[in-house]
């Protein structure tokens, strides 16, 4: 997948002081798509598979037809789900978590609009959404179709993000520290295995005590069968007070951010990334010299969610 204008390259006006000049992004926001991101490498890996599986060559020669997966109110997979199958002539449906008081939202209007069918489920029937039974009802209930984990977190979809590797050499090759923002460690994990061990990759989790993540991300790249994958890590200081949560200083630092560099941000995942980029150069953590890529992997659909920001 090719992105007009891959890099923006930060300027050395300061934001809160502490000047990014040798930081870069890779922008995934700027894919052509309906939903651009880092959800769309996942959907297209797992697309590619059922593909390699059956030797369809194309989209419209699939004999599965639909695609079932699961999120919430605000999903950035559901929203790139939406439109794969409306770009793909797939059909969709969405089993949408139940939350008290989020109605209708942004996101699952354009769901709807392009075709996705959305089916409400309470809490507590969402919180079986990895149960094998669940998931074999949820087979035969759409059939015939393919169930896809939430987050589209599965080895075909870490296959489908190692293309953001091959973005990220062909366009910053001297690059050697990459950061991302990590929810199930997919991205981090098909970024790792395609960079070898010669670049640092390090993922800001934006959720608050999920340890279980590295274990996560270890099992991919193990099921992968790499050799020699960047060295990585998952930072778990910065999610800001939890999933999708702001603190102030998030706020503050994306309004302050976007005001001097004009890149958008996204408060659950992008914002909380270069955040910590930010953190971690102003403690001198990290040598603000030293260049930095911050892979930005899209969401700002999720903006829509946050007030305290402009539409883009
Ligand atoms: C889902 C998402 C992530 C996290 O990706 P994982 O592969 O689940 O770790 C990061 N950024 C954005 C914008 C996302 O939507």
């Amino acid at each position: 997948m090719a992105i007009p204008s891959p890099v923006t390259r930060l300027s050395a006006e300061p934001v809160l002081g502490v000047s990014l000049a040798h930081v870069a992004i890779l922008r995934l926001d700027r894919l052509d798509s309906l939903a651009p991101g880092n959800k769309r490498f996942k959907l297209e890996g797992i697309l590619g598979a059922i593909l390699g599986a059956c030797s369809a060559r194309s989209a419209e020669e699939l004999p599965i037809r639909r695609l079932v997966s699961f999120g919430g109110p605000w999903s950035n997979h559901l929203h790139a789900l939406a439109a794969v199958g409306r770009e793909r002539g797939l059909e969709t449906i969405g089993i949408i978590r139940g939350d008290a008081g989020a109605g209708d939202t942004a996101t699952l209007a354009d769901a709807a609009r392009w075709g996705m069918r959305l089916v409400n489920v309470s809490r507590s029937e969402y919180r079986r959404r990895n149960e094998p039974d669940y998931l074999a009802a949820m087979q035969r209930r759409f059939a015939p179709c393919l169930v896809i984990p939430e987050g589209g977190a599965d080895a075909a979809g870490v296959r489908g993000c190692m293309a953001i590797a091959d973005l990220l050499r062909a366009a910053l090759p001297e690059a050697r520290r990459v950061v991302l923002a990590v929810g199930t460690g997919t991205t981090l994990a098909g970024v790792a295995a395609r960079l070898g061990p010669e670049w640092e990759v390090t993922g800001i989790s934006a959720l608050k005590g999920a340890h279980d993540l590295d274990g996560r991300v270890q099992k991919a790249l193990q099921s992968c069968c790499v050799a020699h994958p960047a060295r990585w890590r998952i930072r778990h200081d910065h999610h800001c007070g939890g999933f999708a949560r702001v603190s102030d200083g998030l706020r503050e630092f994306i309004l302050a951010f976007e005001r001097v560099h004009g890149v958008p941000l996204d408060p659950v995942y992008t914002g909380k990334a270069l955040y910590a980029v930010h953190r971690l150069l102003a403690s001198g953590e990290w040598n603000a010299a030293e260049p930095v890529v911050m892979v930005h992997t899209g969401g700002l659909q999720g903006r829509r969610g946050f007030p305290f920001l402009d539409l883009v």
